[in-house]
């Protein structure tokens, strides 16, 4: 664990276990910048706990990355809370992950993730001020699928030479919170949508009201498209993967879609555009830093607006480069943090 901790540059990993309500969590704090840390709580089952740490430690690199490259004053944070097969009172587990936040005296500011609800968040609140997304506060989630649909614009725009999105074929894995506001935004603008979700119920309201067309779960990948959508779960890009997909590019909600850098390699040797992830999703990390800073809703729009443009610029200077998207973002933002 200190071997990837000293990888990443993760400075801190704290753990809290808390029997009364079963609380059993982990916050990893980047600490790249001498800035507070900022990034959500995820709520999941995972096989052991050192998956789970690991999660943690991989994922507040990510969100240091996200917020130097969205130009916010944050450093990377990432709760995780331990889901076991039952959870005996949901608001009291929330408020004692909220004792826990507190104890670090504002070294890091939590939010909702994978898992979690803003009503989750407001039971944090009642233990803690470093908190956001609460129910007042909203889920970020509308703004990470609108900056997604931005930056899908910027993507085919640079792959296929239009940003206009009429009869794109747009495969979307997972009709979650971001999921399925994407896929409402591109039916909008008349793109072809192919969902997959592991929760049918998603899929059949996918299907009737935004004439999408439903793919197996393990099928989607690999269905030929324009623009494969990842929205589901991180890891989704490994070279066995990344070997069968037959789309022209990848531009996706998912955190560390990615299962190596490598894999990045593959997929501009195989002309797959790829929209590097902690920039397209940066929309919820916007939302939530400006609004936890209270700032008015116009800035959130105005920085909202600025990641198609962060993409077009990241893309140009790959193709210059002649270096993948993933390697471009990643050289940006390691300058930005580490100088
Ligand atoms: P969510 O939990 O609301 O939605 C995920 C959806 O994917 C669910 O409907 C789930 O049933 C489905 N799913 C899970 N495994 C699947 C699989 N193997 N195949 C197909 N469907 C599957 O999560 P979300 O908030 O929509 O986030 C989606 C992804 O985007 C996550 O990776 C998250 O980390 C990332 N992300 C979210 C935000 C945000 O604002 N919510 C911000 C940045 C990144």
């Amino acid at each position: 664990m200190l071997a990837l901790m000293q990888r990443t540059r993760v400075e801190k990993v704290h753990l809290m276990v808390d029997p009364p309500t079963g609380l059993r969590a982990i916050i990893a704090i980047h600490g790249g910048r001498a800035l507070p840390a900022l990034g959500g709580c995820r709520y999941l089952a995972y096989p052991d706990d050192d998956s789970a740490v690991a999660d943690a430690i991989r994922l507040s690199e990510v969100m240091t990355f996200k917020a130097a490259l969205a130009g916010l004053p944050f450093s990377g944070g990432k709760a995780v809370i331990l889901r076991g097969p039952h959870v005996e009172d949901r608001a009291r587990l929330f408020e004692a992950f909220g004792r826990f936040v507190d104890s670090l005296q504002g070294g890091y500011i939590t939010a909702v993730d994978s898992g979690t609800s803003t009503t989750d968040m407001d039971c944090v609140a009642q233990a803690t001020r470093y908190v956001t997304s609460t129910t007042a506060a909203g889920d970020p989630s509308a703004h990470t699928a609108l900056g997604v649909f931005a930056g899908i614009r910027s993507t085919a725009m640079a792959r296929l030479g239009s940003d206009n999105l009429e009869g794109l074929r747009v495969a979307i894995q997972g009709l979650g919170h971001v999921g399925y506001g994407l896929a409402e935004h591109l039916h909008a603008a008349g793109a072809e949508l192919l969902v997959c979700d592991t929760d049918p119920g998603r899929v059949q309201l996918a299907v009737e009201q935004l004439t999408a067309r439903p793919v197996a779960a393990d099928a989607l990948p690999t269905t030929p498209c324009d623009i494969f959508a990842p929205c589901a779960q991180g890891g989704v890009l490994s070279a066995k993967t990344v070997a069968q997909l037959r789309c022209a590019a990848v531009a996706g909600s998912a955190n560390a879609q990615l299962a190596s850098l490598e894999v990045a390699d593959q997929l501009e040797a195989r002309g797959i555009l790829y929209a590097p992830d902690y920039v397209i999703n940066a929309g919820g990390l916007i939302q939530v830093a400006l609004q936890y800073g209270h700032a008015e809703p116009v800035a959130i729009t105005q920085q909202l607006s600025q990641i198609g443009q962060r993409l077009t610029g990241i893309f140009a200077q790959a193709q210059a480069t002649h270096r993948s998207p993933a390697r471009v973002a990643q050289a940006m933002a390691e300058r930005l943090v580490y100088g």
